[in-house]
C-alpha cells in the first residue's frame, strides 16, 4: 500500500487534528491503495483562515506574477505526466487512453488559464458630466473554496484551481473521498512551482461530515462546485448564511439524437463515446437515445453490435474500465430493474459482471435498453453509467419536447443533415451545450453551464473567468470645482 496521503495547510503538509484517516480503494480491484486524512472542522478552519490571510498579498503580487507559478506548475505537470496518469488508473479506474486525455485537459486548462493573465480587463465608463468618469474594474472575492467530484478528478480540479489563482484569490481545495490522490499530486506540483504560503490549501474528509462547516464559514466569498444536484443544494443553502457566491456544476441528462437524415456512421461512433467515455460516468453522457423512426432499426441493431463487442474488464486491457464504487453498480442494477418491472426490453447487457476477471472489482455491461416511458426513471434521473435507454419519434416538435422534458439541463446531442433543423434546435433546445454532429467534450474556451437543477454559473472562456472576479465601480469627478 502507498503511504498515507496528508492535507496541505498553510505551506505544510499535515495530518488530521483527529488523528484519523479514511482508506482509498482501487475501483478495479476493490483493494484499499492508501489512506488518507479525516479533516476535521478544526483542519477546515485553520485552511480558511490562511487562504484570508494570504490573499491581498497574491493578488497584490500582480497577475503577471501569478500566471508565472502557474506556468511552472504546468510545466512539472507536463514533466512528470505519468505519474497522474497511473494514480488516475489506479484511483479510479480509467483506462490509459482516458487517463492520457484527462491529463492533457489538466495542460490545457492552465496553459489557458496561465495565457488569460494578461487578458483581464475592466471598463471606463463615461460618467452623468463630461468630467466624471467610472472606473469599473475586477476584483477577487478572497477565499475561494473549490470542491471537486470523483469522475475527472484531475481535470475539474484544474478547471477551478486555473481561474481562481490567476485571479488573485487564495484557495481551500476540498477533494471527493473516492478520489484525493490526483488532487493531493496537483497541489504538490503547485508547491514545487513556488505558490506562497497559505494561498493553496488542500483539505480531505467525507463532504458529509465537514462540508457544512466549508459552505458556510463567514470567510468564503465564493463555493465553486462539481458534484451531485441535491449536494450542490445542499451548499447553496448554507452559503446563503453569508451571500458567499456559488458556482455550481451539477448533475446532467443529456438527450442524443439521431435524425432520419443523420450521418449514421458518425452518429454511432459519437454515441459510443457519449455513452462509454468514463464507464458513462460523465455529467455530459448521452442519457436520453431518441431515434428517427425511420432509421431507428438500423441505428439500434449496429449500436448494440458495437454496445456488445466493447471489452470490459481490467484497465490495461479494455475499452472500458470500472465504476466508481459499489453503491454505482447497486445503482445501474436498479435502474434495470425497475425498467424491466415498466416492461422494458434489455437488448444488450444488464448485469453485473463479476468472477475471476473480475475480482471484487465494481465492473457492469455496457446495456441498451428499449421500449421506455418518457417518464420512467430511466428517463428523468441520471443514471451516471454504462446503461442506455432507446425511444422512437417521428416528428420534430415532439423530438424537442421530449428532449426539454428533463430538469436537468447540461449537455445535448443531435445528429442530423438538415442546416434547417440544426438552426431550430439551436433555438429550442433548452440546454447549456448542443453539439450538432460532433461529440463533445467541451473545450475550456467554451462556457459550460447549465440549465434548471444542473445548476449556476459556468466555468471556462471569458465569461468563466469572470465569475472568480467581482467587479468594482469608482466614481471620479475631476472637474475643477467638484
Ligand atoms: P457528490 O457526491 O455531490 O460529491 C461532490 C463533492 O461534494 C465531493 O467532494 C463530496 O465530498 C462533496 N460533498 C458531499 N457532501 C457535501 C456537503 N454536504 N457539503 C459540501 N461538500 C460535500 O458528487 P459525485 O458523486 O462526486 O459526482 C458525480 C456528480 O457530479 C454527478 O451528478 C455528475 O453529473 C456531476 N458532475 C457535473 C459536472 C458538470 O460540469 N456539470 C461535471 C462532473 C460531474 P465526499 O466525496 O467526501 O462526499
Amino acid at each position: 500500500m502507498e503511504r498515507d496521503m496528508m492535507m496541505y495547510i498553510r505551506g505544510k503538509w499535515v495530518k488530521s487534528s483527529s488523528g484519523k484517516t479514511l482508506e482509498k480503494l482501487n475501483p478495479s480491484t476493490g483493494r484499499t491503495i492508501r489512506r488518507f486524512q479525516a479533516g476535521t472542522r478544526e483542519d477546515v478552519a485553520r485552511a480558511i483562515d490562511a487562504a484570508q490571510e494570504s490573499w491581498e498579498k497574491w493578488y497584490a503580487s500582480g497577475s503577471v506574477a501569478r500566471s508565472k507559478v502557474m506556468y511552472r506548475a504546468l510545466g512539472l505537470i507536463s514533466k512528470h505526466r505519468n505519474e497522474l496518469e497511473r494514480i488516475l488508473i489506479t484511483e479510479n479506474g480509467k483506462i490509459p487512453k482516458e487517463a492520457r486525455e484527462e491529463v492533457d485537459g489538466v495542460l490545457d486548462q492552465l496553459q489557458y488559464y496561465a495565457e488569460f493573465a494578461r487578458k483581464i480587463t475592466g471598463d471606463l465608463v463615461e460618467g452623468d458630466t463630461n468630467s466624471r468618469k467610472i472606473l469599473q474594474y475586477l476584483v477577487p472575492y478572497g477565499v475561494v473554496v473549490a470542491i471537486t467530484p470523483w469522475n475527472f478528478p484531475a481535470g475539474m480540479v484544474a478547471r477551478k484551481l486555473g481561474p481562481a489563482l490567476i485571479t488573485g484569490n487564495s484557495v481551500v481545495l476540498k477533494p471527493s473521498s473516492d478520489t484525493p490522490s490526483s488532487a493531493a499530486w496537483i497541489v504538490d506540483k503547485f508547491v514545487q512551482a513556488g505558490i506562497p504560503k497559505g494561498v493553496l490549501n488542500l483539505v480531505t474528509g467525507k463532504g458529509s461530515e465537514i462540508g457544512d462547516h466549508i459552505a458556510s464559514h463567514r470567510d468564503v466569498g465564493l463555493i465553486t462546485m462539481t458534484g451531485s444536484t441535491s449536494t450542490g443544494q445542499r451548499i447553496m443553502e448554507k452559503a446563503a448564511s453569508n451571500m458567499s457566491k456559488v458556482i455550481l456544476e451539477l448533475g446532467g441528462k443529456a438527450p442524443f439524437i439521431v435524425w432520419k437524415d443523420a450521418d449514421l456512421p458518425s452518429a454511432l461512433k459519437a454515441l459510443v463515446w457519449a455513452k462509454y467515455w468514463n464507464t458513462g460516468q460523465s455529467c455530459i453522457a448521452a442519457e436520453r437515445l431518441y431515434i428517427h423512426e425511420d432509421v431507428y432499426n438500423t441505428f439500434i441493431k449496429k449500436f448494440a453490435e458495437l454496445s456488445k463487442r466493447l471489452r470490459v474488464g481490467n484497465p490495461a486491457h479494455s475499452d472500458m474500465g470500472p465504476m466508481i464504487n459499489s453503491a454505482a453498480v447497486s445503482n445501474m442494477a436498479r435502474f434495470v430493474q425497475d425498467a424491466i418491472g415498466d416492461g422494458a426490453r434489455v437488448l444488450v447487457g444488464g448485469k453485473r459482471l463479476s468472477g475471476k476477471n473480475f475480482g471484487e472489482g465494481y465492473f457492469y455491461q455496457p446495456t441498451l435498453i428499449d421500449g421506455i416511458d418518457q417518464k420512467s426513471e430511466l428517463f428523468q434521473e441520471e443514471v451516471f453509467g454504462p446503461v442506455l435507454g432507446a425511444m422512437g419519434v417521428s416528428d420534430e416538435e415532439e423530438m424537442i419536447r421530449l428532449a426539454n422534458d428533463s430538469r436537468y439541463g447540461l449537455a445535448s446531442y443531435l445528429f442530423t443533415k438538415d442546416h434547417g433543423l440544426m438552426f431550430r434546435a439551436a433555438e429550442a433546445v433548452r440546454f447549456g451545450e448542443l453539439y450538432i454532429n460532433m461529440q463533445g467534450p467541451e473545450s475550456t474556451q467554451g462556457y459550460h453551464t447549465g440549465f434548471r437543477l444542473t445548476g449556476q454559473s459556468g466555468e471556462g472562456s471569458k465569461h468563466g473567468v469572470s465569475e472568480y472576479l467581482k467587479l468594482k465601480n469608482v466614481y471620479f469627478d475631476y472637474s475643477k470645482h467638484g
